[in-house]
């Protein structure tokens, strides 16, 4: 399987060759900052204590703070969060949101500690990274296995050693505790504004439009609750036991229902099971995959049916298969911008933190949704432009506003 850092570089490679860039100013590009390793002890329930080691890897920071998520893995490594904040800073300068890229983690199977534990865990590691983040200088947010609560317990720790009162160290806070509204849904509609702007380009009519989504999580099923409402039409679902299709179209709240109540998506009335590998090649116009990494790739590529594809899951199709891609034609919206909806809805959260506000759900939507329209706009016109495969577009879109906020400058 090819490794998602190795993707990024050779995207980078990419847009570095468009740019006229010297090998320098891409090793620049490519290696992060700054990497902190932390080794920190937590008191457990039994009253022992263990050490742990975790990481934040600042990737660059020109564009402004540090922004990108916490894991808690045991599969978390060095090597992981700084590939993973590499791509935070091209998502945030896609999105052009005042952030640069960032990422960490702890290497740590949380199914094997109490809540208690899960709390000292959380604050001790915020107060491990305590010196080198805060609002101004490193944002973090949820990633696999954190959530809002260890967001609330790591910034209510980081106020308590720096005697801050500020809300905006962490964003992906609950509600009550200074979370923005519109978070739970921002990916998702992100990408299903996304879906609108190819198809105002590419004159797609929704009613006669065709979608296979993987992954019916937190991301695929908002963007198909989204699409459906617009008049889409959603053929094709999954999750991780299998998919089903539907020529008729299928009704995202429906099956989320039909999935809690047994368990999976199979036997959903008026529907097909298939196999997860089928729902890539199944016959629509837009597929989307809203799961795992690297499942489209030159195996399965040629056989993609779809006209348009757009990545919500991070690094979706291998370098391979977007070559087969660019050369098929088909439209493949990079990740750096259909998934940036979170973090764009992270940095509203931050912003109305530093000034003390708080903002509607429909206000923050329409502040998204116009967010969404404008980076689409600036890759696509750069794509037709320079006439650029649109993947490498957004990249040296990217890659021109970190060194136009004066990266490689003395
Ligand atoms: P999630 O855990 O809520 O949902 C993941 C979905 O994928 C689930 O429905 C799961 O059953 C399904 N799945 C797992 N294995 C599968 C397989 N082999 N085949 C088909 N489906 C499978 O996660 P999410 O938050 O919806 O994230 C989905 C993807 O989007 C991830 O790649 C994530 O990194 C990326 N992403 C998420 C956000 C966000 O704000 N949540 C932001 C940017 C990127």
């Amino acid at each position: 399987m090819s490794d998602p850092f190795k993707n990024s570089i050779e995207q980078l490679k990419k847009a570095s060759n468009v740019l006229n860039l010297s090998e320098e100013t891409l090793k620049g590009l490519i290696n992060p900052m700054r990497v902190v390793e932390v080794f920190f002890p937590v008191v457990m329930d039994n009253g022992e204590v263990k050490f742990f080691t975790g990481f934040r890897s600042q990737h660059n920071n020109t564009r402004g703070p540090f922004k990108g998520g916490l894991r808690f893995s045991p599969e978390v490594s060095e090597s992981e969060v700084k590939a993973l904040s590499s791509w935070m800073t091209w998502k945030c300068a896609v999105a052009d949101v005042p952030f640069g890229g960032g990422k960490g983690g702890v290497i740590v199977d949380t199914k094997t500690l109490s809540k208690g534990e899960l709390e000292n865990l959380s604050r001790a590691f915020s107060r491990a990274i305590s010196d080198v983040i805060g609002p101004e200088k490193d944002v973090p947010a949820p990633d696999m296995y954190t959530d809002g609560q260890v967001m609330e317990w790591m910034n209510d720790e980081y106020q308590k050693i720096t005697g801050s009162k500020s809300l905006a160290t962490f964003t992906g806070k609950p509600l009550s505790y200074g979370g923005s509204e519109g978070r739970t849904e921002a990916t998702g509609f992100g990408g299903f504004k996304i879906l609108e702007a190819v198809a105002e380009k590419i004159n797609l009519v929704p009613s006669e439009t065709s979608i296979a989504i993987q992954g019916v999580g937190n991301v695929g099923f908002y963007f198909a609750h989204f699409a459906k409402e617009a008049g889409y039409k959603i053929v094709a679902l999954s999750d991780s036991k299998g998919a089903i299709y539907s020529e008729k179209g299928l009704d995202p709240g429906l099956v989320m229902e039909y999935k809690k109540t047994h368990g999976s998506l199979s036997g959903f009335p008026e529907s097909k099971d298939i196999s997860n590998e089928d729902l890539l090649l199944v016959s629509c116009d837009v597929l989307v995959p809203a799961a795992l990494e690297n499942v489209i790739t030159e195996k399965n590529a040629e056989d993609i049916k779809a006209l348009v594809v757009i990545e919500m899951a991070n690094g979706p199709v291998d370098p391979k298969a977007d070559e087969i891609f660019e050369k098929r034609g088909v439209i493949a919206v990079p990740d750096i911008l259909s998934n940036s909806g979170g973090v764009t809805v992270s940095y509203f959260e931050w912003h109305q933190n530093m000034r003390n506000e708080k903002w509607s759900k429909e206000d923050v939507l329409q502040k998204l949704s116009q967010k969404m329209k404008i980076a689409f706009d600036a890759g696509w016109d750069l794509s037709i432009q320079k006439k650029l495969y649109l993947r490498t577009a957004f990249y040296v879109l990217a890659v021109e506003r970190v060194l136009e906020a004066g990266y490689n400058k003395k």
